[in-house]
């Protein structure tokens, strides 16, 4: 078993740690108490996300030739991905996309960041495509520099090949001061794989949102501003803006795909042509 029993039990991972009304305030405290399959999780990510793995990938799917498909479609071919653990969500994935994007319309965000909320998570197809659950969600973090001590489980780290590389191991490792996030790897998931999928078709502002929404490291603890350039740090507002919508949007009511389809057909027309690469 690969660790997690679902890829949602990451997504619940993160919103309980990231819980204001949690009554742990000890990062640490809160994460030993995960299920093992979270921490196993973490250990094979973090083991197995080298420099060399993340820029494979990125060649890989960078190059869109997977195929080609609508957003509806690609919608559609996410939700095949059954909840093996939890037989009564066989909407699930579309149903968070959904209940995101609702909650940001409810608040009269721009247009754009609906879209956003609908789409944020549609490379998790990656696992449909046969990647593993650590290759396609996960805390996000740089390789090819020291990791943060504020990355959940550090420890993890210690069985990764880049930690014996010296190069790797300093703060800027092979970047510069204030390169840049559109120069810096991240590891590798459903969150750069969209980000390509989708990059020519979307506000700077959305897709910021959409590539570094799992970068928890940088926007929720401030974490590698050293790498960042002033439009990084303009947009990481919107990262900020985004981000209780996809951790706090679970509990809230269920809309009816039937009931809101129109509006959201008209919005993906609005910005997307009838297919796209993947
Ligand atoms: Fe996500
Ligand atoms: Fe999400």
């Amino acid at each position: 078993m690969e660790g997690l029993d679902s890829l949602d039990q990451w997504d619940d991972f993160v919103s309980g740690r990231y819980d204001p009304n949690r009554q742990t305030a000890d990062f640490r405290k809160y994460d030993a108490t995960a299920p093992d399959g979270v921490r196993e999780f973490y250990r094979l990510n973090h083991t197995f996300q080298t420099r060399e793995f993340v820029r494979d990938k990125k060649r890989r799917y960078g190059a869109r030739i997977t195929g080609e498909m609508g957003i509806w479609e690609a919608l559609d071919y996410l939700n095949t991905l059954v909840d093996e653990s939890d037989p009564d969500t066989d909407l699930s994935q579309i149903e968070h996309l959904l209940q995101t994007a609702e909650a940001i319309r409810r608040d009269g965000h721009p247009r754009w960041m609906v879209l956003a909320g609908l789409l944020h998570d549609l490379g998790k197809v990656l696992c449909l495509y046969g990647e593993p659950q650590w290759a396609v969600v996960g805390d996000t973090f740089p390789v090819g520099c020291a990791w943060s001590e504020k990355i959940v489980y550090p420890e993890y780290f210690r069985d990764n090949p880049d930690a014996r590389v010296p190069e790797y191991q300093t703060r800027l490792g092979v970047y510069s001061e204030g390169c840049g996030l559109s120069n810096v790897d991240l590891s590798w998931g459903h969150d750069e794989y969209l980000y390509q999928v989708v990059k020519e078709y979307l506000p700077l502002e959305a897709l910021y949102m959409i590539r570094y929404h799992s970068f928890y490291a940088a926007h929720r603890e401030g974490q590698y501003d050293y790498l960042m350039d002033p439009q990084d740090r303009a947009m990481f507002e919107w990262v900020r803006k985004f981000n209780p919508y996809d951790l706090y949007s679970k509990s809230a009511a269920r809309p009816s795909l039937a009931e809101v389809k129109p509006f959201y057909e008209e919005l993906v027309a609005e910005y997307f042509p009838a297919k796209i690469a993947w």
